[in-house]
Parts: structure tokens; C-alpha cells; sequence
């Protein structure tokens, strides 16, 4: 597959415009259109001659996915269904946060982008709808950068000095550190001058643990803050929720890994941590994953279990939810409890597998966002781990 052109950078689009004789600036031009106007279609790079613009269209008919399906939360979350040049689907979804009253609208002031980096994930983690799926495909850079841009023109942002305030998240379709080159190109692309210039620390990658690439990723810069995903206290129970735990070392590698990372001066490692009613969410959980991560600079966040259709966990109480984070705040570990957000469509954390659900909107419509969705039932859950 060609490349797709939103993964070049500036010094890229110098090397191909002066490859068609065009002076650097030409190639400069091209990369404004895509990262600053943000096209969608090359006949809106009004200022480039027609000719070129012909050439480009016939060498990159595609900038930007197509929006299949987007379903709107009662909570203001929207899930978006896109499909990709060459038919393949994935998941973006948007989250607005701290809404306040302007000019008699509601108004979201933060935003949360989450986004995929691959086609399906390999993972197998075994309480997640996406694992299902299996690995589809990695995603180019630039397919990543486009589902920033496509959130960004639907809901009508504008990130920057006085503006909105965006974070982006690598916690959608996939195992980022699985899709590495294509991931780091795409977090360039996000934070380079010219372009959204996105500030690296409003961006977090989310791993289940690839120690290797924790290392590598370390030393990266610009990089995203880095989430592992854990889950689990002991490591018989982390090879049972996260399949790829036994290939990596186990606990002792990744949370070596995790003290050893190196750390901007008010940076903290984040540890998410799915609660699984009766799996994982005792107080003898807390108290290991504290002991665990005791004098590392991080903070966990809690994530009650998400249902999902055909997966035997049921989430926790919300008392025992309580009761863990009060244990590992005993211990000395900030740890937040993170509330789902777009639920009743299939958005939340774990949850993204395509799933129809109540709530779609019109894919080519824009705001505003229609009535919200009814909510899905729970579905009758055991825990049969
Ligand atoms: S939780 Fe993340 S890493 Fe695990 S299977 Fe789902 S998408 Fe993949």
C-alpha cells in the first residue's frame, strides 16, 4: 500500500517535491495543506496550481476515512465507525469533559480524542470486545493522524493558544508499542511545528506491557506519557487476563522496566487497572498491586469493568470499587476511580469491536449531534475465569 501522505513530515515532502522538480518550498505548501489547513480532499488546496493537485489526487485519492457509522452517548461521547482506503474498519472515539454553560449553550471545554493504531489488536486480553477481533492490520501513521483531524473538523476544534483543550489517547483499536514506528511517526506528525503542534505531555500511550518497547520508548522525543495496563497483582492471573504477559518477563521485567523509565521532572507513570468483580478486585489485590508499585513516581487509575456481549465478567460494586482505591490510597498509591464514559454505545474502555448500537447518527452529518442514545441493557454476566 502507498504511503499514506499525512505520515511525511516536512523534510519528506521537500524530498518528493524537488523529485518532481518542484522547488522545497512546493513540498513545504503541500504539508501546510494537510497538517495546518487539515484537506480532506486535495481540490480544497486552493492555493496549489490544479495541475499539481491532479497529480497528488491521482497518487493519494484518499486523505482522510470515511465516516461509516457514529454513535452518540448520552454523555456526550461519540463512537466513530470509520473505514479505511482499503476497506478496513476501526474505532475513534471522542470524548468532550468539564462542560459549561456559553452563550446559553452547552459547551465541552476539554476534549479527549481516543484513537487506534491498529486494525484489530493481538493481544487477547480476555475481558476486552477488541481482542476478538484479532489483528487485522497495523495502521500507517498518517491513518492514525487522520482520525485526529477528523474528530477535530467534526466537532468543530480548534486546539491551541486560547483555545480548545485536547488530549489524545493511544487507548483504542490495538497495542500501540506493537505498531511502533508508525505510532511514533504519528506522534511527530501531532506535536511537529507547522502542523496541530500538539504538546507531547496531552498525549498518553496505553501498552499491556511490551517491555522492550517501554525501553525504547524511554528515550524517545518528542514521546507520548506512558499507561501500562496491569491489571493483575500476581502473575498467574495477569497470563490469564493478558495472554502476551508470559512472553514478557513477567511482572518483575515490566515493573523494572516501569522504574528504570525515565521521567520529565512532573511527569508520573500511569497503571490501569480493569476491575473485574471477583477476579482481581479484592482488598488482598490492592494491597499486593501497592506493595507492587510502592516508591515509583505513578498514580492508578481504576476502571470498572465495561460489559461487553459474549464476555463472562461482571464489574464490581461500586462499594468494592471504593474500597480498592481507599486500600491502595492506604498505601500510598493516588489512585482514580475512571468512570465510564460512552457506555451505552459501545465506547468505553475495552468495549470497541464495531458493535452496532442504539444511538447512530448520520455518518456524513455534522453537528449538532442528535438526541442521545437509549441505553443498551446490562447483560446477565458470571465470572466463570
Ligand atoms: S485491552 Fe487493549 S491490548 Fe488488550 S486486547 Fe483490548 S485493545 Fe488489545
Amino acid at each position: 500500500m502507498a504511503e499514506h501522505p499525512l505520515s511525511l513530515s516536512p523534510a519528506d515532502w521537500e524530498v518528493r517535491a524537488r523529485s518532481r522538480r518542484l522547488p522545497a518550498w512546493r513540498g513545504r505548501q503541500i504539508y501546510a495543506a494537510l497538517h495546518a489547513q487539515r484537506i480532506e480532499t486535495w481540490e480544497q488546496a486552493a492555493h496549489l496550481p490544479a495541475g499539481l493537485r491532479r497529480e497528488l489526487s491521482g497518487e493519494w485519492p484518499v486523505i482522510a476515512p470515511e465516516v461509516e457509522h457514529a454513535y452518540a452517548s448520552t454523555d456526550g461521547t461519540v463512537r466513530y465507525l470509520l473505514r479505511l482506503a482499503d476497506g478496513a474498519e476501526i474505532e475513534a472515539v471522542y470524548l468532550p469533559l468539564e462542560e459549561f454553560e456559553a452563550g446559553g449553550r452547552r459547551r465541552a471545554r476539554r476534549h479527549t480524542f481516543c484513537i487506534s493504531s491498529q486494525a484489530g489488536c493481538a493481544v487477547g486480553c480476555r475481558f476486552c470486545l477488541t481482542a476478538q477481533l484479532g489483528l487485522e492490520r497495523n495502521l500507517a501513521a498518517g491513518e492514525i493522524v487522520a482520525q485526529v483531524y477528523l474528530l477535530l473538523r467534526r466537532h468543530g476544534l480548534h486546539p491551541g493558544a486560547g483555545g480548545d483543550r485536547l488530549n489524545l489517547v493511544y487507548m483504542g483499536m490495538g497495542e500501540p508499542l506493537l505498531n511502533y514506528a508508525a505510532v511514533m511517526a504519528s506522534a511527530g506528525r501531532l506535536t511537529e511545528a507547522g502542523g496541530l503542534e500538539l504538546p507531547p505531555r496531552r498525549m498518553t500511550l496505553s501498552t499491556a506491557g511490551i517491555v522492550d518497547k517501554i525501553r525504547q520508548l524511554g528515550g524517545e522525543s518528542p514521546r507520548p506519557r506512558l499507561a501500562i495496563s496491569l491489571h493483575a497483582s500476581t502473575d498467574e492471573l495477569r497470563e490469564r487476563l493478558v495472554p502476551l504477559h508470559r512472553g514478557q518477563g513477567g511482572l518483575e521485567a515490566l515493573l523494572r522496566a516501569a522504574r528504570e523509565y525515565p521521567l520529565a521532572p512532573r511527569e508520573r507513570l500511569t497503571f490501569e487497572y480493569v476491575l473485574l468483580g471477583g477476579v482481581n478486585d479484592s482488598l488482598q489485590d490492592a494491597r499486593r498491586l501497592a506493595r507492587l508499585l510502592a516508591g515509583m513516581r505513578a498514580k492508578v487509575n481504576l476502571i470498572p469493568w465495561n460489559a461487553g456481549p459474549g464476555l463472562a465478567f461482571e464489574a464490581p460494586p461500586p462499594e468494592r470499587v471504593r474500597e480498592f482505591q481507599a486500600q491502595l490510597n492506604a498505601g500510598g498509591l493516588p489512585a482514580w476511580i475512571r468512570h465510564p464514559r460512552g457506555q451505552d454505545i459501545y465506547a468505553a474502555c475495552g468495549q470497541l469491536a464495531r458493535a452496532a448500537a442504539p444511538g447512530g447518527i448520520a455518518a456524513s452529518g455534522d453537528r449538532p449531534l442528535p438526541a442521545a442514545a437509549t441505553a443498551i441493557p446490562a447483560q446477565p454476566l458470571r465470572d466463570t475465569l
